[in-house]
């Protein structure tokens, strides 16, 4: 049986990565993206090129790479959504029977899709690269995504598997699940992991940028972290009921042994060191717990407004040949 057809046509594979601020790495992407699929005989390929709003000429450089490639089509968004988003509206137009998530910087080798695409020909829905070797990340950052995971997975029911990134190939079925997944705030490793399927897994290394430079600050990432616990866990809700039944009952029993010592010893007059501690740690923990409620209320407020997730300002395609 062969595989790569289907209904007579050859099957369709989407490449799709989100551009911004990628001006000197475009052509690259390309270049290597082109030499990497030209080796594949049997299937076509389509390129999803989202510019998620850059402020230099990667759109420019974009639209002249679409000029000579008529695979590459290039999807403009009206600003900066951020990866996710521009991610989420990458897979939206994808029309292929398969769809790869790719950085542009080339941090996720291209060399690696002819492995992904013959483990999904082989019978797999979704083969996700892992990065068994991440050397080219800064030691501060491999340690902090580390604890993530770990902090993550034993929060949520979704556990999402270390050092998996977005890079993967997913089969038209599980892309169309994900399309009808309704929330605003997207957390696509999460939202992976929680579609399911069969998964297959390869490993690879991965590599520092080609060009440009990391858009993720510090900032950014603890943001994108709280974003990932938030939208798959309630625990940090749950345990302030914990926490405050742990300092009931701490509470209850040294007040009943104030009652006590004082109808025995008489009045007790020192102890002020414990009560200033103790007012102050009660209410750091009240404006933390409080703190947390806000995150989640300030993320049911995000999802009750039902803004689109991006803008399309315009998607340039070369005429649909048929
Ligand atoms: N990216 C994007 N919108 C943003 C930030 C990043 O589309 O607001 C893209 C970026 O162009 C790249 C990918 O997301 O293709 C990964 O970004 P980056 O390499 O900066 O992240 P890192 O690899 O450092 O985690
Ligand atoms: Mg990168």
């Amino acid at each position: 049986m062969d595989y790569s057809k289907e209904q007579g046509r050859p099957r369709l594979v989407s490449i799709v990565a989100p551009f911004f601020n990628e001006s000197e790495g475009v052509e690259l992407y390309f270049a290597h993206i082109t030499a990497v699929v030209d080796t594949i005989a049997g299937l076509t390929f389509e390129f999803v090129c989202v510019d998620d709003g850059s402020r230099d000429d990667t759109l420019t450089r974009l639209l002249a790479a679409a000029q000579r490639e008529p695979r590459i089509r290039v999807l403009e968004l009206s600003r900066n959504f951020g990866k996710e988003a521009a991610l989420t509206a990458g897979i939206d137009h994808a029309r292929g029977d398969a769809v790869v998530p790719i950085d542009a910087d080339l941090q996720d080798p291209p060399e690696l899709i002819p492995a992904l695409i013959e483990k999904w020909l082989a019978g797999a829905e979704v083969v996700v690269a892992r990065r068994a070797d991440r050397r080219a990340d800064s030691w501060i950052k491999r340690k902090t995504a580390e604890w993530f995971y770990r902090l993550h997975n034993e929060l949520s029911d979704v556990k999402i598997p270390q050092n998996v990134g977005d890079f993967r190939l997913m089969d038209r079925c599980v892309v169309e699940v994900l399309k009808k997944l309704p929330e605003r705030q997207r957390f696509m490793k999460g939202l992976f992991a929680w579609v399911g399927f069969r998964t297959v897994e390869i490993e690879y290394t991965r590599k520092p940028r080609a060009a440009g430079e990391s858009k993720f600050s510090g900032w950014k990432l603890w943001n994108f972290a709280l974003e990932g616990i938030t939208s798959f866990s309630i625990a940090p809700l749950k345990i302030w009921t914990y926490v405050g039944l742990v300092g009931a009952l701490l509470s209850f029993a040294y007040g009943s042994w104030i009652v006590l010592y004082t109808l025995v010893r008489g009045v007790a007059v020192p102890g002020y060191a414990w009560m200033i501690v103790t007012v102050l740690f009660m209410g750091s923990l009240q404006l933390l717990s409080v703190g947390v409620l806000g995150e989640y209320i300030g993320r049911i407020y995000l999802e009750t407004k039902q803004r689109p997730r991006y803008v399309v300002r315009a998607v340039h395609e070369a005429d649909i040949q048929t």
